[in-house]
């Protein structure tokens, strides 16, 4: 039912009106005081009578009328003091009904006022500490509950403990390049909703509160940012204990989860920190636990969680000095292409190298790609030296034109350089500038980014085959792809990873998978390489398994430039080699001359 409103001020209630009754009432009073007075002249009194009751009657009227407005103005007054009290920001202030004249309205507007105002500060609140996807304590939140909690002390003197899980959701980022962020929104509530019953928080309801606690030590789950989300356990520091709750929330996502209709089966990596055991620092606990959960993402096992150790900061000292290096390696061109050749398993020819970096450092001497790109691409530089490799091969693969030697060549290239939108034309325009003819240059991508859904991806594969290069799958088998998806793609060569290699020469199921895998290459059409072969007995393996090209140590390890001709020279000047690597093939030697 509506209110019904009242209007302040109106009749009675209005002050004027209210004056004029005071005035009236004193006038009566004076009036009836000047009548007495009168009264007693006739009666025979004496003159001063009239003026001692008409100064009683100035003195009353003053004292009344001192009273009343101090009456009228009290509530102003109030009113000031409650204002004040709101512009302090003290919204919790109670302001009194006081009467119905305007002073009434005004403290009915400002109640008002101060309810609004209470509920837009809540609002405020709300989106400075909370995430709006999850609704969760965001990162804002999380930080100033830590920076109370670390480093503290409770009532007996005693630093404060507990531990910071780092919580990453693999994969959450490929359902969003799949699925649109729709899915991955839900999918990362229900994530959220699943932890938190499993955590000591216990339902989302008690997780709001015990973020709200100012000052209390509660068990909170915060969003990060991301994929990732942050648990904070106050006064759980024992590793057993820690590890029951992280495997606890590993098997809280464990099962199935939809979102908008699909079904996932998500999975986490669990990083955790102590305080004070490994710092009495918010911000260093929290990285701490980033770091932990970064070692746990390595780990090869389903359920992925790491305690910080103090050796994992060696793992970010390396980085940190890697990443120097490489910004002097960049500005000092340090980097040098190195060549492993590629050999047909039919004439045994060379038919093209792979293009491999390595790194010049002054003191360390040649530093591998395994060093260094995974680095590169954490810190974004595998932009800058990708473009050197591509220029130095493009520009070496047209030089071996001028000089009478076709020698394909193909170049490795990360997910990071491969979402820059200009990278195809950056690619051809390379072409362009060393005159190099596009078919003979491939660009190797991983089966994991070529399966990304990641915007750009199918169209800069696209515009790279339009232009005649061609598009290796390099390391497959290793990425878990999506078959389906990945036989939507357009490319051109499939390179079976090295780890099948190990056993190819043996009966059993590793040389099974290869057949399988290299079947399935030709099937789609694609030539098949087989790289990592060390032995005659693989080489021979991976032949009679109908591969077309293979890649390995048996024949060279990458090499330099200079060395790479040299081989490549004798190699055709004298075909023995290729004779005898025939011969190893089909078993008739053991190893190549
Ligand atoms: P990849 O593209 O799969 O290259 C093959 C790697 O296997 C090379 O290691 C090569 O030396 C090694 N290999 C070849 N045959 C054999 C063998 O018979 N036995 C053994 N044990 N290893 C063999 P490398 O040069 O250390 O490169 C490692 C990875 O670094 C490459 O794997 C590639 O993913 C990446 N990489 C190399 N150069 C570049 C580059 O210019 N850009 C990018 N983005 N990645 C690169
Ligand atoms: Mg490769
Ligand atoms: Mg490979």
């Amino acid at each position: 039912m509506r209110k019904k409103q009242f209007i302040y001020g109106r009749g009675f209630n209005a002050i004027g009106v209210r004056f004029t009754l005071i005035y009236t009432v004193l006038a009566a009073i004076c009036l009836i005081l000047v009548s007495v007075s009168l009264i007693g002249q006739d009666s025979g009194a004496t003159q001063e009578t009239p003026l001692k009751l008409a100064v009683v009657g100035l003195f009353i009227t003053a004292g009344l009328m001192f009273l009343m407005t101090r009456k009228l103005t009290r509530p102003i007054r109030q009113l000031t003091k409650i204002a004040d009290s709101i512009a302090k920001g003290e919204l919790d202030v109670r302001i009194p009904m006081f009467c119905r004249c305007e002073i009434g309205g005004l403290a009915a507007s400002m109640r008002l006022m101060v309810k609004r105002l209470r509920l837009s500060t809540a609002e405020t609140r709300q989106l400075a500490n909370h995430d709006l996807i999850t609704g969760l304590p965001n990162r804002y939140r999380l930080q100033t509950l830590l920076e109370r909690q670390v480093g503290s002390f409770d009532a007996n003197g005693q630093p404060a403990r507990g531990s910071v899980f780092f919580i990453d959701i693999l994969e959450l980022r490929k359902v969003n390049d799949r699925f649109g962020h729709e899915t991955s929104d839900t999918l990362l509530k229900s994530i959220a909703h699943l932890l938190i019953a499993a955590s000591p928080c216990r339902n989302d309801r008690e997780n709001m509160l015990n973020a709200a606690a100012d000052g209390l030590a509660r068990p909170v789950l915060a969003r990060f940012g991301g994929t990732e989300l942050v648990l904070s356990i106050p006064n759980m520091v024992d590793p057993m204990e820690i590890g029951a709750l992280a495997d606890r929330l590993h098997a809280a996502v464990a099962g199935i989860v939809e979102a908008t209709g699909r079904q996932f089966r998500p999975k986490i990596a669990i990083g955790i920190a102590r305080y004070p055991v490994d710092s009495d620092s918010a911000n260093k606990v929290k990285q701490y636990a980033a770091l932990a959960c970064n070692h746990a993402l390595a780990l090869p096992v389903l359920t992925k969680t790491a305690l910080f150790q103090t050796d994992m900061m060696q793992a970010i000292k390396n980085r940190e000095t890697i990443e120097h290096y490489l910004r002097t390696a960049i500005a000092a061109r340090q980097f040098e292409v190195y060549y492993q050749p590629k050999v047909s398993a039919s004439s045994w020819a060379v038919t093209g190298v792979e293009a491999l970096v390595r790194l010049n450092h002054p003191e360390r001497g040649v530093v591998g790609p395994g060093e260094f790109i995974p680095v590169a691409e954490m810190v974004g530089l595998i932009g800058d030296i990708g473009l050197i490799v591509l220029d130095e091969a493009i520009s070496q693969c047209a030089a071996w034109v001028r000089d009478g030697q076709t020698t394909e060549v193909s170049v490795n290239v990360s997910v990071e350089q491969f979402q820059n939108a200009t990278f195809a034309d950056t690619v051809i325009a390379l072409l362009r500038k060393h005159a190099c003819p596009a078919h003979l240059i491939t660009i190797e991508i991983t089966e994991t980014l070529a399966t990304t859904d990641v915007a750009g991806v199918a169209s800069q594969i696209t515009a790279l085959r339009s232009a005649g290069l061609s598009i290796a799958i390099d390391d497959f088998g290793t990425g878990y792809s999506n078959l389906v998806q990945l036989t939507g793609l357009k490319f051109d060569i499939l390179k079976v990873d090295r780890s099948f290699v190990t056993g190819i020469d043996f009966e059993g199921t590793s040389r099974e998978v290869s057949r399988a895998i290299i079947q399935l290459g030709k099937n789609l059409g694609c030539r098949v390489v087989v790289e990592g072969t060390e032995t005659s007995s693989q080489v021979a393996a991976a032949a009679q398994l109908g591969c077309d090209e293979i890649q390995g140590f048996y024949f060279s390890k990458p090499m330099k430039r200079c060395d790479f001709e040299t081989w490549r020279d004798l190699r055709t000047k004298n075909p023995v080699h290729a004779s005898l690597d025939m011969l190893a093939a089909s078993g008739f030697v053991s190893a190549s001359a």
